[in-house]
């Protein structure tokens, strides 16, 4: 692939905040990758070029039909000042699960990593340097065709953007409060809650917004049917530990397959733990609790990593897990994911990859 690289002026670089003031998604780097896709064509104009505003047609696609999906992983600067990516092969898979289910053309990995390095070859010093910081990256695809129609495009815009994030937990890890919504529905089986697409975020405010009002960090979805089974916590997949059982529900089509879902489940099984698959009510999730056989619950997700929830709110009753205080599978688990991912902790799954920058 010949990527075209248009270098910033050097004197319009953009101020790099410091390490301690970075927040999540409000600063971006001085370059983006673009690539343009039209049918009959592939992709074509990979190219490198200043961070940028889009030239949009208003009746593109995207802006009405909300063709559009996205991916979200983390680069982590490690001691010698290599730059690693922490499964991103996985990311990648899924990217192409999310365009087929959105009728969106699929990419090859390879082009992945190659707009990254082509990327970061220029913006590599934005990579944070303090502990548990990270360069967030971000690539998306948005149905760009200028056309009022409902089908699937004919065009479509690839981009990747990226922004140093600070550590998740800077005054650290503390419990979240829950709020169980049984009256709106992030998503349903046969839809598209399992792919990373634009509709589930915005499917998601109202119950959110709701549930902010009432003083709780995130909403707890349960399935769309029967207003019964754990689904997901705001836009992280989420755990339960039952003595020494570790449950997460199923992959029934609703929920999004997280990366790192995956990975607390290969640790967890890699640590004797007996993790199990399966639906899990809202009913069982409430008596476990009271019973105190609940001993922890949290969520995962590639920001927060590891998110132990010391509350849940259902039907107007406010339950503690345990002792309202972190979990002792949450601990270990966050350690050793952080651990792998800045390179201090050994990789025996092979999850990490040098960038080529
Ligand atoms: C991205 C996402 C997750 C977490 O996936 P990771 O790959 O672990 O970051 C979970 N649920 C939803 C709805 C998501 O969008």
């Amino acid at each position: 692939m010949d990527i075209a690289i248009h270098p910033l002026d050097p004197a319009k670089r953009r101020p790099k905040p410091a390490d301690k003031d970075l927040v999540f998604g409000r600063v971006f780097t001085d370059h983006m990758f673009v690539m343009d896709w039209t049918r009959g064509k592939d992709w074509h104009d990979p190219r490198v070029i200043p961070y940028q505003d889009f030239k949009l047609d208003p009746a593109a696609m995207v802006l009405h039909y909300g063709q559009g999906i996205f991916e979200g992983l983390k680069a982590y600067r490690w001691p010698g000042d290599k730059i690693n990516m922490f499964r991103s092969d996985q990311n990648w898979q899924r990217w192409n699960r999310s365009a087929r289910r959105m009728c969106m053309p699929e990419m090859d990995p390879s082009v992945q990593v190659a707009a990254l390095d082509a990327l970061l070859s220029l913006d590599k010093d934005w990579v944070p340097r303090s502990v548990g910081s990270s360069l967030y990256v971000r690539p998306a695809m948005i149905a760009n065709e200028p056309h009022l129609g409902v089908r699937p495009a004919d065009q479509y815009i690839y981009f990747l953007i990226t922004g140093p994030v600070g550590a998740y937990y800077a005054e650290g890890f503390s419990p979240t409060k829950i709020y169980v919504s049984d009256e709106y529905v992030r998503s349903v089986r046969g839809g598209i809650g399992e792919a990373k697409t634009m509709g589930n975020y915005a499917a998601s405010l109202f119950a959110a917004e709701i549930a902010k009002k009432k003083g709780f960090t995130q909403v707890l979805w349960l399935d769309a049917i029967e207003r019964r089974y754990v689904e997901e916590v705001g836009t992280s997949n989420i755990f339960f530990r039952i003595g020494n059982e570790l449950i997460t529900p199923a992959l029934t089509g609703s929920i999004l397959p997280g990366v790192t879902r995956d990975t607390v489940l290969t640790l967890a099984k890699n640590w004797g733990i007996t993790c199990t698959e399966r639906t899990i009510s809202i009913d069982e999730v409430i008596d476990t609790i009271k019973s105190g056989d609940m001993k922890d619950i949290f969520a995962t997700g590639t920001a927060a990593v590891i998110s132990p929830v010391g509350q849940i709110s259902y039907r107007d009753e406010l339950f503690t897990v345990g002792d309202g205080g972190v979990g002792e599978l949450s601990l270990r688990l966050y350690n050793e994911i952080i651990g792998i991912q800045y390179g201090e902790k050994k990789d025996t799954f092979g999850w990490m990859r040098q960038l080529n920058v």
